[in-house]
């Protein structure tokens, strides 16, 4: 994925999909994504993006339905 850590603070603004917020490509503009699970591909024009803490949206993800209690 692409955390930055404390490196972000040394290597200035990177392009990233953020998922919380509104985000536009730098290609075209537009703001359709097609999101995976390391990357999002605008709709318009193909740029990819590496998504900010990748791996924890998207189709994927595998969630936990409640606490299931152990075989015993
Ligand atoms: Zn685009």
């Amino acid at each position: 994925m692409y955390d930055f850590g404390i490196r972000h603070a040394l290597t200035g603004y990177r392009v990233a999909y953020r998922p919380q917020q509104p985000n536009y490509c730098p290609g075209c503009g537009g703001s359709h994504w097609m999101i995976g699970r390391l990357t999002a591909e605008c709709a318009y024009c193909a740029t990819a993006l590496p998504l900010m803490a990748g791996g924890s949206s998207g189709n994927g993800l595998i969630r936990r339905q409640g606490d299931a209690a152990l075989a015993a």
